[in-house]
């Protein structure tokens, strides 16, 4: 057996590789500095044709550009019209921020579990969760696998629920052949360098909801108007525009939107890439009984954001952290993705108990994310085997 880099032994890769990164092109750049030349460098012409493109990509009638994804769960959140005294069921293997879009706007998450196979919302979780204080559901597409949108879409229609989806790591994925962006009533993304697509920062809400749009472009500029309909005192006057409700400056850049639009030209590259990458370590691991492989839902075509490496408890004779230290040694550096929200100190004080979600604790206690992105070389997939192997080797039961 290999002496493992913990230990003193030698490691798999001399440099460290991280579990993703961005992938910026020559005309990328060019694409940055042609717009900074320009005469607009805020939300300009840039933002208005990323806008369109990402209608485009999603198949969705409008598409709102802000300045990240919380941004942009945010303002889904208040549009949805969450508040005080309200219920919002979301994910518990999320970041924080798709909980705490319910909390800026006075409303309580309330945490469903997940599907112990697929690692997303379990939609029976969800339906169990149901009071009469329930007012919508944020779900996300974890690792980027789409959410089981035809039983969430029953529970909605059943209840009287809004859907929001927080596709912050799925875009590029569809849903029984539609995109990720067209199903739900509203739609978030997220454009940071570890997604699939970035802009340095960057976040979208796509919708089909003409009212919602309209409040959307609204909230991301402080609540002011130039649409005569909207305004209290409507007048054509050229220099008068309306503040009618309290929003926010959560614009982008035209310079980062011209970063995106060269991004997502790529996006289908990006993801050929990405799928690859998932059924090489998916053939792998499959035959390994130490390691648990995600499962997808057959309706999902998933450009994936992650890949999740789930340990068996049964068959390693190690931790978690033991397993991620070891692998991190290897220069195959791991990150965990995520705590479970309530887990979090600030969820804590609020009053959430440990326990509510067994499937998402016993899912976290376990897993890890090892590296997946575009510029992967094949040698470093490989490095990337080879370390799993290395570890799982030296613990295996
Ligand atoms: C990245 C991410 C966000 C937040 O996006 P930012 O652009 O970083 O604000 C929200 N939800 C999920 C699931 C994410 O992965």
């Amino acid at each position: 057996m290999e002496k493992l880099a913990i230990f003193g032994g030698t490691p798999v890769r001399e440099s460290k590789i991280f579990y993703g990164r961005q992938c910026i092109e020559q005309d990328d750049i060019d694409a940055v500095a042609e717009t900074l030349r320009g005469d607009l460098i805020t939300c300009g012409p840039k933002v208005e044709a990323l806008e369109k493109k990402l209608c485009e990509v999603t198949g969705a009638k409008y598409a709102v550009v802000v300045a990240n994804g919380t941004a942009a769960l945010h303002l889904a959140a208040m549009t949805a019209g969450f508040g005080e005294g309200d219920e919002v069921i979301v994910s518990s293997i999320t970041f924080a921020a798709s909980a705490n879009c319910i909390l800026y706007c006075g409303a309580k998450p309330v945490f469903a579990d997940i599907d112990p196979r697929t690692y997303n919302i379990d939609p029976e979780s969800v339906r169990k969760l149901i009071t009469p204080k329930t007012k919508g559901i944020v779900a996300v597409d974890f690792t980027g696998q789409s959410v089981e949108h035809d039983a969430l879409h029953k529970i909605c229609e059943e209840n009287g629920l809004l859907l929001i989806e927080d596709a912050a790591h799925a875009i590029g994925t569809k849903y029984n052949g539609r995109p990720v962006g067209s199903i739900a009533d509203m739609t978030c993304f997220s454009f940071h360098p570890v997604k699939t697509v970035t802009g340095g920062e960057g976040g979208a809400i796509t919708t089909d909801n003409e009212e919602f749009y309209r409040r959307l472009m609204r909230l991301r500029t402080h609540g002011i108007t130039r649409v005569q309909s909207e305004m209290a005192h409507p007048t054509d006057a050229l220099w008068y525009n309306e503040q009618v409700e309290l929003g926010f400056n959560y614009r982008m850049t035209d310079f980062q939107a011209a970063l995106l639009l060269s991004q997502l030209n790529k996006l289908p590259r990006f993801s050929a890439r990405r799928k690859e990458i998932v059924a090489k370590y998916d053939s792998v691991f499959s035959k390994m009984p130490e390691i648990i492989v995600q499962q997808e839902i057959p309706q999902s075509d998933t450009t994936r954001h992650l890949y999740i490496l789930r340990l068996n408890p049964e068959r390693l004779a190690c931790d978690r952290r033991q397993f991620f230290d070891a692998l991190y040694a290897e220069n195959v550096c791991p990150q965990v993705h995520y705590l479970p929200v309530y887990w979090h100190s600030y969820y804590e004080k609020l009053g959430y108990q440990r326990g509510i979600c067994p499937n998402a604790e016993d899912y976290y206690n376990w897993s890890m994310s090892i590296p997946l992105y575009y510029s992967m070389t094949d040698a470093e997939v490989e490095d990337t085997v080879r370390a799993v192997k290395k570890v799982v080797e030296y613990y295996r039961k």
